[in-house]
């Protein structure tokens, strides 16, 4: 069995962050958004969190190697079918009901199983964590074949969310040719709800999910830190986080193969969090968002008037 960590939430909600501290913690290796992993790595050969192209990295070639005999002998039109197949937000309802798999379902999940296996056994680490987030496919890796599965659901403040949903963000993996995706708010407040009710489900369907909130997680990093590696069976002491410094972590060079920029950074990294949105979402939309998303930003223990969440 591979023990498997998988950050789960709505993109924007600090996932990447949360996977750069993890993948500091001995025994942890952080594969970054293994869903993008067939497309831009496989078939696209962007670069790997280390720098180097997908095919140029070490790491991800032994993992290729040992997962499929080479990353050549992916079909990866194929893995692409059985996504389009299984992996969709609309589906979660009949994967949560089901009593035994589909067989597309297993087959599409293996992919994934071998890739961790394989990641686990080159880098030695105990756990590995996938920072894939989106709520279907951790609702198909319920199915894989030899897989510990724990999924971290990480909850942000839906303004703050929509606010960074806004902003424009290139993709230097793609040498600035490339934008993130962007949303209304109106738009990213109804994700954000569809995706955090997805983790909600999963949970009572009885996956072991822990939720965690993004602030509180950079109120106090060490704490949280601690929290996640004995949810992950790590024994982990205060003396095993001496990159958490106070204000900024230091980081190491990692192999996150696609996601959030952050995934390059290496050295400081600031660990505030990010309230711009209480400033720079304009009024009208940070109540839209705040009425669609009361009920579970409430559940959440998330004040819904601005002034006291600051
Ligand atoms: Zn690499």
């Amino acid at each position: 069995m591979v023990r498997v960590l998988y950050l789960g939430g709505l993109g924007r909600s600090g996932t990447t962050l949360v996977e750069r501290l993890l993948g500091e913690l001995p025994g942890v290796c952080a594969l970054g958004e293994v869903v993008h992993l067939w497309q831009r790595d496989v078939r696209d050969d962007e670069r790997c969190g280390c720098g180097a192209r997908f095919s140029g990295c070490d790491f991800w070639r032994r993992v290729g190697e040992r997962a499929f005999g080479g990353w050549a002998n992916v079909d990866v039109d194929r893995v692409h079918a059985l996504r389009d197949a299984v992996e969709r937000t609309r589906h979660i309802p009949r994967l949560a009901s089901a009593v035994e798999a589909p067989d597309e379902v297993r087959e599409y999940a293996g992919y994934y199983a071998r890739v961790y296996a394989a990641a686990a056994d080159v880098s030695g680490a105990a756990v590995v964590v996938d920072s894939s987030k989106h709520s279907a496919l951790a609702h198909v890796l319920r199915w894989a074949d030899g897989v510990d599965l724990r999924v971290v659901h990480v909850v942000r403040d839906a303004r703050g969310v929509a606010y960074s949903w806004t902003k424009r963000v290139t993709r230097p993996e793609t040498d600035g040719a490339d934008e993130m995706t962007r949303y209304s708010p109106g738009r990213s407040a109804l994700l954000w709800n569809a995706h955090n009710a997805a983790f909600g489900l999963l949970a009572r369907r009885g996956v072991a999910v822990r939720r965690i909130r993004y602030e509180q997680f950079l109120a106090d990093p060490r704490a949280e830190l601690l929290g996640l590696a004995e949810f992950a069976g790590l024994r982990l002491a205060a003396a095993d986080l001496p990159f958490l410094r106070p204000g900024h972590a230091e980081l190491t060079t990692g192999h996150s193969a696609a996601g959030n920029p952050m995934r390059f950074t290496v050295g400081r990294l600031p660990l505030r969090r990010d309230d711009a949105w209480v400033r720079a979402l304009p009024a009208l939309q940070r109540r839209l968002v705040g009425a669609v998303c009361g009920p579970m930003l409430r559940a959440y223990g998330y004040p819904l008037a601005v002034e006291e969440s600051r």
